[in-house]
Formats: C-alpha cells, sequence, structure tokens
C-alpha cells in the first residue's frame, strides 16, 4: 500500500519502519531532516510538506507531538487536508485531547477524508517491536480498512468506539497510572521508613489487594526490581513530562465534561512540582524522590 507518515519521531520512526518492514511504500515529511534522513536510507521518499506527503497516500498516518501540532499539520497552511485526495483515511496516532480529535476528525469528513484517532500505548519499546497497543476510535468500516495496516505496528487494536474515543481511552488509563505510581510510591515509602524491608513489602502488596502495574511491574521503590528505571536512576521509560502533558489533557477533558477527578489533579499537580524541580526528563517513577529524605 502507498502510505504516508508524517512525524518520525522517538515514536514515528521506529512505528515507520515497521510498515517499510512490512512491505509498504512509504512518503514521509518531518520538520526535523535528520529524522527525515533515517527513514529515506532504508527506502522511504521524502516529502517537502505535510500537503505534499499526503497527496502521495492511499493512507496517511501522523504521530506528532500535541493537539497544536496535529491542527497545524492537518488543517494549517501545506496541510494533509490541502492534499489528501477525496477518500483517502487519515489515521493521527497521537496523544491529544478528545475534542481537538473529534473537531479534526468532522473537518476531514467533511472534505471526504474518514479520519480515526489512534493513540498507542508501549512506549518506544512496543514501536521498536511492532507490539503497541492501538487504541481506535471512527467507524467501524474505518477501523476494518485500518487494522491491517496498523498489525504491522502493533500487537492489540482495539475499537473502542466513535471519534474521539482512543483518545478517551489514552488519557484515562495514564491518568490511571500517574495516580497509582503515586499511590505505590507512597506506601513502598512509608514502608521502608517504618523499617520493613522494601522488597518484602513489595512482595506483600503484590500478592495482595493493593497489587497494581505500578507495584508488581514498574516499582518505583529501588532496589526491589531489576530491569526498570528505578534500578538505572530513573532514567529510560516513560518521561515525567510526558506523564504530566496526558495528566493535563485528562484534567482539561474533566472540565470540559464537568467531571471530577480529585486524585487526578493531585497527580498532576505532584508531577507539576517534580518537572518543576528540573526533573521532567526522568522516567516518571522518580515521583517517589518527592518523598524521600536526601541520602
Ligand atoms: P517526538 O517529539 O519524539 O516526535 C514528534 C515528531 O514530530 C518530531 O520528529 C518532530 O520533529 C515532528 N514534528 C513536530 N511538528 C511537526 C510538523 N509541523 N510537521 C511535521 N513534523 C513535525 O514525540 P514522540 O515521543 O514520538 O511522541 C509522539 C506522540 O506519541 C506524542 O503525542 C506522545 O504523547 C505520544 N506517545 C509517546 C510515547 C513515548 O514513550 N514517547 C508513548 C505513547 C504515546
Amino acid at each position: 500500500m502507498k502510505i504516508s507518515f508524517i512525524g518520525l519521531g522517538h515514536m514515528g520512526a521506529p512505528m515507520a519502519r515497521n510498515l517499510l518492514k512490512a512491505g509498504h511504500a512509504l512518503t514521509v515529511f518531518d520538520i526535523v531532516k535528520t529524522n527525515v534522513d533515517g527513514l529515506t536510507a532504508l527506502g522511504a521518499v521524502a516529502a517537502s510538506s505535510p500537503q505534499a506527503c499526503a497527496a502521495q497516500g492511499e493512507i496517511v498516518i501522523t504521530m506528532l507531538p500535541s493537539s497544536p501540532h496535529v491542527k497545524a499539520v492537518y488543517l494549517g497552511a501545506d496541510s494533509i487536508l490541502a492534499g489528501a485526495a477525496r477518500g483517502v483515511t487519515l489515521i493521527d496516532c497521537s496523544t491529544i485531547d478528545p475534542h481537538s480529535a473529534r473537531e479534526v476528525a468532522a473537518m476531514s469528513l467533511a472534505q471526504g477524508n474518514p479520519m480515526a484517532d489512534a493513540p498507542v500505548s508501549g512506549g518506544t519499546g512496543g514501536a521498536e517491536a511492532g507490539t503497541l497497543t492501538f487504541m481506535v476510535g471512527g467507524t467501524h468500516e474505518v477501523f476494518e480498512r485500518i487494522a491491517p495496516i496498523l498489525k504491522h505496528m502493533g500487537k492489540n487494536i482495539v475499537h473502542c468506539g466513535a471519534s474521539g474515543t482512543g483518545q478517551v481511552a489514552k488519557i484515562c488509563n495514564n491518568m490511571l497510572l500517574g495516580i497509582t505510581m503515586i499511590g505505590v510510591a507512597e506506601a513502598m515509602n512509608l514502608g521502608a521508613s517504618l523499617g520493613i524491608d522494601p522488597k518484602v513489602l513489595a512482595g506483600i502488596i503484590n500478592t495482595s489487594s493493593g497489587r497494581c502495574w505500578s507495584s508488581d511491574t514498574y516499582n518505583p521503590f529501588p532496589g526491589v526490581m531489576e530491569n526498570v528505571p528505578a534500578a538505572r536512576g530513573y532514567t529510560g521509560g516513560f518521561g515525567a513530562d510526558l506523564m504530566l502533558k496526558d495528566l493535563g489533557l485528562a484534567a482539561d477533558a474533566a472540565r470540559q465534561a464537568k467531571q471530577s477527578v480529585v486524585m487526578g489533579a493531585a497527580a498532576q499537580q505532584l508531577y507539576q512540582m517534580f518537572s518543576a524541580q528540573g526533573f521532567g526528563g526522568k522516567d516518571f517513577s522518580g515521583i517517589i524522590n518527592m518523598y524521600r529524605k536526601a541520602p
């Protein structure tokens, strides 16, 4: 298939590489030339703008930082909607707010281009390995059309419902992840300061009712698990600033829906403080250091 791919950063580049590996013909665009070069070296063709890129594809995929970038690339000057032929399906894999996702999808459809929001989980490791989870919002027909393409980049392709619901699933999950990580950090730190061996405490939690992904797969307390960011000074993994971005999206969506997210708002403030102290580039499990005494 002829696929246009726009946004070749940490996630987009490995996703695009997996499409090339699967034998698709790729036209690519990014504002950073070195990111484009990485793909053309593997056989992709470079385009000069989102418009020129979209004009080459039977399907257009975007993987951009946030809502303003998505709006500019789809609706601005030299945009995707200016270039895509009628009937070409558009897929935005960026994590953005559901309201913007629905707005861009409605404008695309009005021009004759069905669109899906398809944010991902699985991080850069999942993008590299082709094992991402895609949370897809759009019609059943669009889902059926794009699922085989997404299969080249992911393992779980889930139809969440109508336009925007992929983003809803993503931000609700990540808000809960931010909250549980802080909960585990508090419990582990309290236990350690009260004298229990953190490994013993983690073992109890992980076979008891406090168990969650943050405790049994990604424990933030150093020395409890190997091969997690806590074992390597909170480097690698999922950056605290990315978590902060997702908590902000959840808070904005909650405000629009007049829905309380008390714990989500508290988590957002804690990550804001962590980031303001200069740790935004650290893994999000490093939030435990907000609770620990300086060594
Ligand atoms: P990134 O910043 O590494 O990549 C974004 C790319 O978009 C960059 O190459 C940038 O040059 C390009 N870009 C920006 N503006 C552009 C424009 N106007 N036209 C063309 N290209 C443009 O970000 P990332 O880590 O790849 O994340 C992308 C999205 O995926 C974000 O929404 C993020 O929240 C989400 N996400 C990231 C992760 C992760 O672990 N990194 C995990 C899940 C979801």
